[in-house]
């Protein structure tokens, strides 16, 4: 429980340092940002040199991304409002979202949902929450393969669980989840679980990894069931 406790408070540190320095450095990337698209444009510069724009403006469209992770990690509570939220409703749009965004490679994301669940949270949190997730599964899976997204209700709260046939984990490297900037992947930020572990600490959620190496991993995730 005392490691829980110090954890929750190094998240509060890490967010809060890092929507300052996320503040700070944003503004000056927009402006090199305009600058170059501007160059990108202009006529008279050689193809090589307008080629070299478009890589800088990509560069920093990495960099922005980072930052705008943070910033979502170090958002005041009080700007967020809870709602009663709809599981399957809001499952079935971040299924919309993700492959409206054309993250699937050639992969089904299969639906279990019961009807009729509800838990109070805040929407655009929990849908963050959500594709974070949805988004390891497919990037841990080989071309092809389906990711399986199941909800029901169990005892008081509603259990939603994202299962993948992809590369798994060890136990050390479960472990190491939710860390800031831990990641295996060559073009991860290592902040999309340190997001997800925020938010279910935040509406007092319970967060689980089961995975085999070679065979795949399950999350799953619990929410109280709204209350009438
Ligand atoms: P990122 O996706 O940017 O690497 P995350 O915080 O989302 O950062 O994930 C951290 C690391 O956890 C990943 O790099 C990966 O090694 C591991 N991981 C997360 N989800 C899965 C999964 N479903 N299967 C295998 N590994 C996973
Ligand atoms: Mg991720």
């Amino acid at each position: 429980y005392y490691e829980q406790i110090q954890q929750t408070e190094r998240l509060k540190t890490t967010g809060q340092l890092a929507a300052a320095v996320a503040h700070e450095i944003r503004n000056p990337l927009t402006v090199v940002k305009g600058f170059l698209q501007f160059y990108e444009n202009d006529q008279s510069f050689e193809p090589d040199v307008k080629r070299n724009f478009s890589l800088m403006v990509d560069e920093l469209d990495s960099a922005e991304y980072v930052i705008s992770q943070f910033l979502t990690v170090a958002k005041p509570d009080k700007n967020k409002i809870v709602e009663i939220v709809d599981v399957k409703v809001t499952i079935q749009s971040v299924k919309d979202l993700i492959k409206s965004y054309g993250l699937l490679h050639d992969n089904n994301i299969d639906l279990s949902i019961q009807d009729d669940l509800f838990i109070d949270i805040n929407s655009i949190e929990f849908k963050q929450l959500l594709i974070n997730l949805v988004k390891n599964a497919i990037e841990a899976s080989d071309t092809g393969d389906s990711v399986l997204i199941r909800a029901k209700k169990k005892k008081d709260f509603v259990e939603i669980q994202i299962t993948d046939q992809g590369y798994g984990m060890s136990e050390e490297e479960i472990k190491s989840l939710g860390t800031p900037f831990y990641s295996l992947k060559c073009k991860g930020t290592g902040l999309g679980l340190m997001i997800c572990f925020n938010i279910v600490e935040k509406y007092e959620g319970k967060i689980q990894f089961n995975s085999t190496r070679g065979k795949g991993t399950t999350v799953t995730i619990r929410f109280p069931v709204h209350l009438e």
